[in-house]
Formats: C-alpha cells, structure tokens, sequence
C-alpha cells in the first residue's frame, strides 16, 4: 500500500478524496461527511458515505470501504499502481515513468499516445483549412448558413477535411509509418491496390474528445450530396464510439450542477443547445445509446432529458434508448419539439428558428418518459381488439423495466385510463411479461448489526482519531488487557497496535488485517456522528471496561468455588471474590 515518503503516498496527501469519487458518484453532503448511491452495489436510497477528513469512503449496505486507493481499484477494476496513476492523473500530479511495464503493455501506452499526438496533429490540419483555404471559404459560408458564428468555429474546434484525397495524409507521413496511419482512423486503406488515402474528404469536421479532453476521433459531415451525410472514425485503439459521449468534457460540471442531462443525437445539435448557454448537454452521437454511455452518464446525474430528432429514425433511437436508460433506474422525461413551420425540428434548428428561451420552456415541460409512450401508443389505431393489442405489446416491455413496483403499478392503472383497456387484463398481462422476465439482479447486503456496546465503539473511534492522546489510551488498554473478551477485541487488537506505534493512522491498512465483519464494523464506528474526544472521556470509557472485567472475573471464580468447595485453593478464591466485589461496589 502507499508507504511513507512513497510516490503513492504523495499523490494520496495531495488527492482529495471526495473529488475523486466524486467523478464517479454524485455526492451530497451530510454533515461532515458526503454520501451518494453506491457505485457497487444496487440501491435507492444513499448508504455510501465519503469522510473528506478521515479521507475514507463506507458503504453501509455492501460494505465496501477504503481510501481513494481501495476505490478507484474496485470502481476502475485495476490494481494498486494503475490506481495511483489515476489518482495522480485526476489531481494534475506527474506520474515518474514506470521501469516495470511489460514490453507489451508499454507498447500498447506508446501506441494511444502517438495516436492522441496524430489527433492533435489533424486536428490543427482541419482547423487551417477551414480558415485559410478556398475549399475551407465554402464550408465556413456553410456553417454561417447554419447560424454558426466565428466564436462558435472556434470554440467546438470545427474544421474541414478538403476534397483532395490525400492532403491530411501527405500532412502526416512524413512523421508517421503507414500501419499507425491506418491505425489512426484518419487514414484508409484501398483494398484492391493497397494505396492510402484520407478518410475524410469534402467534409466538415469535429473534433471528438474523451471525457478528459483528449481529441480520440472526428465526426464529419459531408458537406455536398455525398453520401453518407455523417461519418465517424472507425473503432480504434484510443476510440470506442460506445464509451464516449460527445461533449461530455465540457459538460461535466454543468452536468453535476444541473443535475440533469439533456441527450441528443448528433454533435450540430449539442453544439446548437451548448451554444446557446445550457451547457448539460451531450450527444450519443450515433443511432442510440450504448450501456458504457449510460455507465458514464451515471456518474454525473441521474436525470435525463431525451431530445432526438422526431424523424422515425429518432424515434425509434429515442425509444432504444430510454429502455435501456430505464433499465439503469434513470429518470427520464422525453422532450419533443414541435415542427418549425412545415419542417420537423431537430433541437438546432428549432433553437435557431425559435430560440433559447423557448427551447427552455418546452424543457422544463418535457413529459415523463412513460406519458411520452403513452401519447405514442394512442396513435396507433385503438379503435378495434388488435389495435389496442398492439398499442399494449408495444408499452408492456417499457412499463416492465420500470424497477419500482408501485411505480409499475401506477402506470398500469394510467394506461388502462388512456388506452381504455381493461385493467385487469393488462395486470394479467403484466404479471405474465414479469414471470418470463429474467428476475432482477439484487445485491442483498448481509445485515451487520452486531452489538458492539457504545462504550467499545467510543474507545475504537478514539483509538483512530484521538491525535492527542491514543497512544497513551493504547497503553492503558494493553496493560489491563482491557479488551480481551470482547466481540471487538480484534478490531481493538489491530487499533492498539498501530496506536501504539505512534504514527499516524491509516484505517484502510488496519482495516486490512481484519476480518471482512470486523472490517465493516470499523468502517462503521469510523462513521459515526461524534462529538470531539476527550481524555475524561476516555478514562471514564477505561473504567466502564474495568468494571466489565471485575464482574466477568468475579462470575469466573463464583464457577470455580461452585465446581469443587473442597479445593485446597479455596482460600485464595474467596479471598479474590470478596476484593471483586469490594471494587464493584466501589465503583457504583
Ligand atoms: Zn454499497
């Protein structure tokens, strides 16, 4: 673990743990402390709690705990040096290089960081040619065309990709071998001949970062006739179109401030709505989401507002993706915007032709996902048997991924008003749909509960935190053997030991030589609301214990002097039962 003087060490003083995890879950603060909804286990109401001062984070449902190690470990699925990398990484520290990577893997490193470097590259390629070429005057008079200023250009890093076939390619080679240009995505292949080519011609381009600003890929969109209208970077090492979000760099603080997300389709539409001052915004930037998309999403709100564009396509992206969107206990509201004269609007245009304000209006009347489905269903015709049949096979699979049953039943009760079924019929068919359904996953978290008396608690808390005085608390509880006998005397064992050492605490590494329940009860008692520790305190916690022992070894000799009264030691007993209870008596 982070050794004293280690880098691991440094970078954890530096980290903050609190920011850290807060890139993965959305914390409120509660007291001292912050919690959220677990990140690894199911839940609904927040038992994940984050100590900005212990530096620590508990689950009191799954009991996961640790520091910001323990944390990026299980949250990244990495181990302990990939972690102290994140965490240098999230918190601006440089990372020494690393002597003990396997030849492959630094190969692998070498490899994304060339193609980063190549994107950059391109990226200030694309940018010249849209400023200072006649090809590049066209696409800017198209991008005025569609409302996009000067400032905008420049702020989304749009560019364009001339006509020519190779000029991107000839940019590059000179620095780069023919495998990492096709690598890139930035350049293709001719299969027949073998020769290389730009893979973007005759297009405007945009860059497509990472969630930590990086430009991995380019969206670009043709800007004649030709076909097709938008085309994307292929899969690459650096690039998995279903693991990014665009925008998503430069919504993430909006996002978490807002607290909700509005999704739409293409990176126009983002731009179009980001532009306009509502930065929460990101686009799944192809036909619908991907689950890694909505793992990321999670991270920053649970709240999302759908705006695809009303074409059928959209549609149907927009109902993919609130199945799967619902699935991962989301909130969603679907906005749908109304044509603009005789034209369907996509949230561009209508922000165009209409405005932000108004844009915001419809948002903030965005209805339900499941009023948006329903109002879909009662277009289809529901005037005979089938029809409404249909209208129902098309709810059901939706109305049965909501997790919350009362909510579920709610909605059957809705629906059958709506679409005028009978109630009991479509109960009966949802209860079918739900006995086929695969149960859902649920995380049981073994209740804890243990009856570790307040006093124990006390003494474990001060152990940990009693800066002033635990090493000297420590000595007192060895030297009586205080804690022997208790149900925490591991917990106190390990506590004692590291006190008396006199340095700091680290109650992940004490954590670690426990038990998994003793484990969690340390974490728990580390959690609880308390007031500063004192050292009268502490004596009167000490005597509580005293008293505890006396009667135990008062109870111990009753049973021998019952066992055998004619025990030649019997003098000797009843000498020490009267001196027990003379201090019991004492101490009331
Ligand atoms: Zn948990």
């Amino acid at each position: 673990m982070a050794e004293a003087g280690s880098f691991a060490e440094k970078v954890k003083q530096q980290a903050d743990i609190v920011r850290v995890v807060g890139e993965y879950v959305r914390l409120k603060k509660t007291g001292k402390d912050f919690s959220g909804l677990c990140p690894f286990h199911q839940e609904k109401t927040p038992s994940f709690t984050v100590s900005p001062i212990k530096q620590i984070f508990y689950c009191f449902g799954c009991g996961k705990g640790g520091d910001v190690y323990n944390f990026v470990m299980d949250m990244e699925k990495c181990e302990f040096p990939e972690a102290v990398k994140v965490v240098a990484e999230k918190c601006g520290i440089a990372v020494p290089r690393q002597k003990e990577r396997s030849p492959g893997e630094r190969k692998e490193n070498q490899q994304r960081s060339v193609l980063v470097e190549m994107h950059r590259e391109a990226q200030t390629f694309f940018v010249k040619q849209l400023q200072g070429t006649a090809e590049g005057n066209l696409a800017r008079a198209y991008l005025e065309d569609r409302g996009l200023d000067k400032a905008t250009i420049e702020r989304f890093g749009i560019g364009y990709a001339p006509s020519g076939g190779d000029s991107l390619l000839r940019h590059l080679k000179p620095k780069y071998n023919d495998k990492l240009l096709v690598d890139s995505g930035l350049v293709s292949r001719d299969q027949s001949a073998g020769r290389l080519f730009d893979r973007f011609r005759r297009r405007i381009t945009f860059p497509i970062s990472s969630e930590s600003g990086k430009i991995v890929a380019f969206g670009a969109r043709a800007l004649g006739d030709d076909m097709p209208k938008y085309l994307n970077s292929p899969e690459t090492p650096i690039y998995s179109k279903s693991n990014v979000l665009y925008h998503m760099d430069r919504a993430k603080e909006a996002l978490r401030r807002q607290d909700f997300a509005i999704l739409v389709e293409g990176y126009m539409d983002a731009i179009a709505v980001s532009r306009a001052g509502i930065s929460n915004v990101v686009a799944s930037c192809g036909t619908s989401l991907a689950e890694p998309q909505i793992k990321l999403l999670g991270r920053f709100t649970r709240r999302v507002f759908v705006n695809y564009d009303p074409d059928t396509a959209g549609q149907a992206a927009t109902e993919r993706s609130l199945s799967l969107l619902l699935e991962h206990d989301f909130e969603v509201r679907v906005l749908a915007l109304p044509p603009v004269g005789d034209k369907k609007a996509d949230p561009d245009l209508f922000i165009r032709e209409r405005g932000k304000d108004e844009y915001l209006k419809l948002l903030k009347e965005a209805p339900p996902y499941v009023d948006y489905l329903i109002a879909r269903a009662r277009q289809m015709d529901l005037t005979t048997g089938e029809g409404k049949q249909r209208a129902l096979n098309f709810l059901l699979p939706y109305i049965q991924k909501i997790p919350n049953g009362i909510m579920r039943s709610e909605w059957a009760t809705r629906i059958a008003q709506q679409l005028r079924i009978d109630e009991p019929l479509l109960r009966s068919a949802l209860t079918k749909a739900a006995k086929e359904r695969r149960s859902e996953i649920k995380t049981r978290p073994e209740l804890i509960g243990r009856a570790a008396k307040p006093v124990e608690r006390r003494l474990i808390r001060m152990l940990a935190e009693a800066q002033g005085f635990r090493q000297e608390l420590a000595k007192h509880l060895q030297n009586a053997r205080l804690y022997h006998g208790l149900e925490t005397e591991k917990i106190f064992a390990a506590l004692v030991i590291a006190s008396l050492s006199g340095q700091p605490l680290q109650a992940t590494e004490v954590g670690a030589v426990l038990e998994e329940r003793d484990r969690r009860l340390l974490f728990e008692i580390l959690f609880e609301e308390a007031n500063e520790p004192t050292w009268e305190e502490a004596m009167s916690c000490i005597e509580a214990l005293q008293h505890r022992q006396a009667e135990q070894e008062l109870a111990d000799v009753q049973r021998s002097i019952e066992a055998n009264p004619a025990a030649p030691e019997m003098r000797g007993l009843l000498e020490k039962k009267q001196e027990l209870m003379r201090r019991l008596a004492a101490a009331r």
